[in-house]
Parts: structure tokens; sequence; C-alpha cells
């Protein structure tokens, strides 16, 4: 199982980094031990000073597929869930300056918090999922799917020309603008719409 990450998918995020705004999709990968999930705390790892959360909607992807076809990409994924993509964003800007890969930033213990997923036919449109964060009971970040700049299919169409797509794989699609740093003690709790999908402790 793989978890690809897509940079820069939302306008006003890629500006708030100062990034340009990208005329294909950027991807990246976390590894299956960075999962964090049944809302256990995540605990600030001590190399960075500076771990920031960045709220993502999640797709799992159902089967098997590579040069998926964007108009048949809707077939390749079932379930949709919440995610944080945390980001040790001192050494990614460390990284980034040095003209090196983002790894250290994106790949570590815990940095994938993912919820439970919602099966996608709960969704009455999959171009208006309403997601949002608090941190401390007050709101970060809230976006709606349509302000994506790659939607879903496109993004499935694209990364599976370069990496085949497997069963139980999932896509975090991107954040919104509104990215922070979290410290010990703060708590973040995701939204889909109305339904509370994740709560969880930085310790
Ligand atoms: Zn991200």
């Amino acid at each position: 199982m793989k978890i690809i990450c897509i940079g820069r998918n939302y306008v006003d995020h890629a500006k708030e980094l100062n990034n340009e705004v990208p005329k294909q999709p950027v991807f990246f990968m976390k590894p299956d031990s960075a999962i964090l999930k049944g809302n256990k705390p995540f605990f600030l790892p001590d190399f960075s000073n500076q771990i920031e959360y960045e709220v993502e909607l999640v797709v799992k992807i159902n089967r098997l597929g590579k040069n998926i076809g964007k108009k048949f990409a809707h077939r390749y994924y079932n379930e949709i869930g919440l995610g944080i993509d945390f980001t040790a964003r001192d050494l990614q800007h460390e990284c980034k300056s040095k003209g090196l890969p983002w790894e250290l930033a994106k790949t570590f213990d815990q940095s994938a918090v993912l919820s439970p997923f919602i099966p996608k036919e709960e969704f009455d449109d999959l171009n208006n999922i309403e997601f949002s964060l608090q941190k401390n009971g007050e709101q970060v970040q809230h976006a709606i799917s349509n302000e994506m700049i790659f939607g879903i299919d496109e993004l499935i169409a694209y990364v599976s020309q370069f990496v085949t797509l497997k069963i139980g794989d999932m896509i975090f699609t991107g954040t919104p603008a509104g990215v922070g740093r979290v410290d010990i003690g703060d708590r973040l709790t995701g939204f889909i719409a109305e339904r509370k999908m994740f709560d969880f402790e930085v310790r």
C-alpha cells in the first residue's frame, strides 16, 4: 500500500507558500509507516521546530490500474476520507533551498493522519464536498472540493501514467490555505460537512 500526496492543488495555498500555481499536478509519497488513525495522539517529533497541519480529502483506490483515462478514473475509487499531511515546514524549506527532495519533511512517522472512509455514494456531488479543520475549536482551514486545481479524476489519470495504482492505495488530494503550526496540547478536529471525521491531540 502506498500513499500518494498532491502538492499545490489549491490556488490560495500555493500562494501562501509563495509557490507558482502548477500546470501539472505535483506529487510525492509517504510510506505506510506514516499512518496515524483511530484518533490516537500525534507526538511532536524533536527533529523539527515547525510541524504544520495540512487538512486534505483522501481518496481510496479500489482497483488496480495503470494509464487510467480521466473519464474512467471514477471507477478506480469508492471511498473518501479526511486526512492530515503533517509537514516539517522548517526541514522542507531547508531541502527546497538546497534543491534536495522533501522526503525528510513529509515521510516521518505519524505524518499521515487518516479518518475512517465514507462510501462515495453517500455524497450528493463529489465536486461539492465541503471539509474543514479546527485547531482548539477554532476553524483554521475550510474548502470545497471544486476548488482543487486538478480534480480527483484528473489526479488519478495523471499519477497512474507514472505509478501503477493498487487496491488500498490512497491519494491525499492537497490542502487549501490556512496551514499552520501545531504545538503540544493542541487539539485538531476534522470535518467533512458537519460530520466529525477525526479528533486528536498533539502531545
Ligand atoms: Zn499536503
